[in-house]
């Protein structure tokens, strides 16, 4: 073998998103996660479910199991670079070994898709799970400091007060450490009120609530020009969730309340031709909401090669 980029890296420096009119959003990939992931966090997508939507497969499933992927997005949105959700995060001590000590190069890869850290304005965290501030930091020597210097970071205020009164266990105790308090402390997160029509953070940009996985976590809308999108946070962990609503993850705070927030959000988009982008997707990531014989299918759609961004940089 005389080459040995992977084929992502060799994608370099395209990034593959979907524009919306005035809005741009491109996938920036992380890790796919292992094949146990899909058993374990969702324990009712057997292979029988995932039988009864032949469309999940290949793409979202195998023979057997769902499949899941780790991803930010990157959001050009009234001239802001905006990242939603950072993923798991290099060198961060963890229990699950799919997100132990990872070593990613996501920085180059938004540098690629024209989002170099120093350069973003504002970074949204859907909620307060580790595999979604993990890019929250980075270690510099012996600290965790910002990966992102010159951003304000969000969150709903009813997320951050919710973990601030649960007595936390170790493990989401070293997350908040390594993840979530260096960006306090440096006093770069802010934190949103999100009423229930949404809160509008950055033009186009709407934080919408989305309760039920967490207390406070959010999705967040994109109102572009030409189309509407909306990127899931775990409000839909997968596809499946589209024909069987009823498969919650394991990890669901509020299991009751996910279903009732998963349906709410599936009839807005039902047959709109928005886009649905799901924070754990596997590639393609992202579909339109058909209504299908009582229930809801992706009808998934690729984003296409786009070159880097060329938004002149506000941030520093
Ligand atoms: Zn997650």
């Amino acid at each position: 073998m005389s080459n040995s980029a992977t084929p992502r890296q060799a994608a370099f420096p395209t990034s593959e998103g979907w524009t919306l009119g005035d809005i741009t959003v491109r996938r920036v990939d992380e890790v796919e996660l292992p094949r146990q992931t899909g058993p374990w966090l969702l324990p009712h997508a057997t292979k029988e479910v995932l039988d009864e939507a032949r469309w999940l497969r290949p793409d979202f499933a195998d023979a057997e199991v769902p499949r899941l992927a780790s991803h930010s997005f990157a959001v050009e949105a009234g001239g802001l670079r905006i990242v939603v959700d950072t993923g798991i995060g290099n060198d961060k001590p963890r229990a699950n070994p799919a997100w132990n000590g990872l070593d990613t190069d996501v920085p180059a890869r938004l540098a690629a898709a024209g989002f170099p850290p120093e350069s973003v304005d504002l970074v949204i965290t859907t909620h307060l799970h580790t595999d979604h501030v993990g890019w929250n930091t980075r270690l510099v020597g012996e600290d965790w400091v910002p990966t992102f210097p010159g951003a304000r970071y969000l969150t709903s205020r009813t997320e951050w007060d919710h973990w601030a009164a649960t007595e936390l266990d170790e493990a989401r105790a070293q997350m908040f450490r390594d993840s979530v308090h260096p960006v306090r402390d440096a006093g770069q997160y802010d934190l949103v009120d999100v009423p229930e029509h949404g809160h509008e953070v950055a033009p186009g940009v709407v934080l919408v609530p989305a309760p039920g996985h967490t207390p406070g976590q959010v999705a967040v809308e994109l109102r572009g020009s030409g189309r509407r999108a909306l990127i899931t946070g775990d409000s839909i962990h997968h596809p499946v969730q589209l024909s069987h609503p009823h498969v919650h993850s394991c990890v669901d705070i509020d299991p009751a309340q996910a279903v009732r927030t998963r349906a709410r959000l599936l009839d807005t988009v039902a047959d709109t031709g928005a886009l649905l982008l799901g924070t754990h997707f596997p590639r393609p990531t992202a579909g339109t909401v058909l209504r299908e014989d009582g229930r809801y299918r992706l009808l998934a759609e690729p984003g296409v090669a786009l070159p880097a961004t060329t938004l002149p940089a506000t941030a520093v």
